[in-house]
């Protein structure tokens, strides 16, 4: 089990994205170790805890985009050439829709700075006078835009200058969250947190593979050759629930569920009304919790020894407040208290995806503790038993520098 897991607070859109797959993290790395840090892959998954949280997930369908260009964008039809454009609009899922976005797409990352940077211009110009004099850049809802003409605006005035991620936005679909809603981000595809607060919960890895919304090294070939190329909306999940001793629910303890379709984690919302408790059944491998808000307690059995949190010495049963972050081994069972009085406590509890015991069978029994077994990796799992912070999350929220 390698995680990472940190509250993003976006205000300025972060970089477009993707992350490499194992095997081609593996070869980046072995190629180009400093561009590339770590060999392994990066699965993640942008659970909201506020409502209006903005992404821009996985590629439009190719009609959709050619539309967009020759009603937003004819600059850009012209940089792309109109045979690319034309490709995007005679694909159909019928055709492989894969080389005609490959292939727009890869024009517009290779076209030289100038041509993009006057592409840009001309179009902001353009929408600016559209927006009816709303020229300051906000672009928010400003009259005669569609969405994705706003978010030009919007992005140009965050990396003005001529970002090619001005442009890439055209191509990409925008997903608007709720609080209590996820989206998970498969390797190769790309991606960017334009705005709001999520918990991001993810495999520890550096790899990132950049397309845009920022100053630093885009890897155009990488681009071109790994992602996936493939249209549509990302799955939003919105948490199911687990279930649960009637008794408890009644009682004003709920537990979601968000699974998604890889090995790595998943991620389990606990929400315990002011004065309630509840049991979290033990899970195979270690989990991982962070308290967003209220007050309490968590007490661990099936462990045996005392451990930290925030540098104070516990017994098992531990006291939490918002911002709290626990380590709690394999094979734990957790009871959630929250203090009469206080607003409901709400936990992010990560843990090894249950697709990862099915798939490799149930590695021990509930309350043995085994951590080495769970996840293919025992690097971080020295502690055996009870509940201890773990000191290299964030516990706050950042903006963070990409
Ligand atoms: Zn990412």
């Amino acid at each position: 089990m390698r995680l990472t897991v940190q509250v993003l607070s976006v205000n300025k859109a972060l970089s477009i994205q993707s992350h490499p797959d194992k095997q081609l993290a593996e070869q980046l790395h072995a190629q180009h170790p400093k561009l590339y840090p770590d060999d392994n892959h990066k699965p993640e998954m942008a659970l909201a805890i506020s409502d209006g949280f903005e992404a821009l997930c996985s590629f439009r369908q190719p009609q959709a985009i050619a539309a967009q260009l020759r009603k937003t964008a004819p600059e850009v039809v012209q940089l792309l050439g109109q045979g690319a454009v034309e490709a995007l609009e005679s694909s159909s899922a019928q055709q492989e829709p894969k080389e005609a976005l490959r292939n727009a797409f890869s024009a517009l990352m290779t076209a030289n700075p100038a041509s993009i940077s006057s592409a840009i211009d001309a179009i902001v110009a353009r929408l600016s006078t559209q927006a009816n004099g709303s020229s300051s850049g906000q672009g928010n809802g400003a009259a005669g835009l569609d969405p994705h003409e706003s978010l030009v605006l919007r992005l140009n005035s965050q990396y003005p200058g001529g970002d090619v991620g001005v442009l890439a936005s055209l191509f990409l679909n925008r997903v608007s969250l709720n609080s209590g809603q996820a989206v998970y981000l498969a390797a190769n595809e790309p991606h960017a947190y334009l705005a709001g607060e999520i918990v991001e919960v993810m495999a520890s890895s550096d790899n990132v593979v950049r397309a845009g919304l920022t100053p630093k090294f885009k890897d155009c070939d990488v681009l071109r050759n790994t992602l996936t190329y493939r249209p549509g909306l990302p799955e939003v999940l919105q948490g199911t629930s687990l279930p649960l001793v009637e008794k408890e629910e009644k009682q004003g303890f709920q537990v979601s569920l968000y699974r998604p379709p890889f090995e790595e984690f998943e991620v389990l919302r606990v929400h315990v009304a002011g004065g309630s408790s509840g049991v979290l059944p033990p899970n195979e491998g270690p989990m991982i919790v962070l308290v967003q808000g209220g007050k309490g307690s968590m007490q661990a059995s099936g462990g045996s020894v005392s451990k930290h949190l925030c540098g104070e010495e516990l017994q098992e049963r531990v006291d939490v407040a918002r911002g709290c972050v626990l380590f709690v081994p394999a094979g734990t069972q957790l009871t959630f208290t929250s203090t009469p009085g206080e607003e409901p406590m709400l936990a992010w509890v990560s843990a090894v995806n249950g697709i990862f015991f099915q798939l490799h069978g149930a590695v021990h029994g509930a309350g043995g503790a085994n951590p080495a077994a769970a996840g293919g990796g025992a690097e971080a799992l020295s502690l055996q038993g009870g509940v201890a912070a773990v000191p290299t999350s964030q516990l706050q929220g950042s903006s963070m520098a990409n």
